[in-house]
């Protein structure tokens, strides 16, 4: 009953046009509008605003579970001896950190928005090679929501080969849904939604 719930909340979900200009802009504000006010310190949540973002959050929850569950039945990493995990432990952008906030969760992660959110190997900020929650023979430790959103929607080639066309069309769909989020996060903070106050935890 519950997994039909929320397929249905999925699939009732509007479809966000995402188009070139649209994600001009809502890289725009995010980079010279809403990153820097989190990363001044100046700028905190409303109370009144924390419950909106909850609510768009959990819409994130679901659109997370549905990708991951595409994937894992997929299969390909477990064979796959790429190293989508080592080298750049800092793929956590400034929507993370809020759906961190929207959690309640207190973790301090590093983060910081790219319009290219993957950094490259040459940002790696401890030069380990690997990242910090990855665990050699286990993977992950974050539990999936929890993790980057380009952690949960990366397609690489190999993936891309191995989906059916009804899955693709499917991960097309939910990674729009997912840049819907955050225009939705943006529309909340930056419509009222943040004070001048105490600190927000970086
Ligand atoms: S995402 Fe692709 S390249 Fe990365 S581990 Fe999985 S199959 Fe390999
Ligand atoms: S957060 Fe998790 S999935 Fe993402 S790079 Fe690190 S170990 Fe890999």
């Amino acid at each position: 009953m519950k997994a039909n719930g929320r397929a249905s909340e999925l699939s009732n979900n509007r479809h966000f046009k995402y188009d070139a200009p649209a994600r001009l802009l809502l890289n725009l504000l995010t980079c010279f509008v809403l990153e820097p006010k989190f990363l001044s310190g100046e700028w905190r949540i409303k109370e009144d605003a924390l419950a909106g973002l909850k609510s768009i959050k959990r819409e994130r929850d679901l659109i997370y579970g549905r990708m991951f569950s595409i994937f894992h039945h997929l299969n390909v990493c477990r064979n796959c001896h790429a190293t989508c995990c080592a080298g750049q432990y800092d793929r956590f952008t400034v929507f993370d950190h809020i759906s961190d906030l929207a959690s309640g969760s207190d973790a301090s992660r590093p983060w910081g928005f790219r319009i290219r959110p993957v950094g490259s190997y040459a940002w790696n900020r401890d030069d380990t090679g690997v990242c910090q929650y990855f665990v050699e023979g286990k993977g992950c430790r974050l539990a999936v929501i929890e993790r980057p959103e380009i952690c949960v929607s990366y397609v690489c080639g190999r993936m891309r080969e191995a989906m059916t066309d009804e899955q693709r069309s499917e991960i097309a769909r939910l990674t729009n849904m997912l840049r819907g989020i955050r225009w939705k996060y943006i529309r909340v903070l930056l419509m009222g939604g943040m004070e001048k106050g105490a600190q927000i935890p970086p």
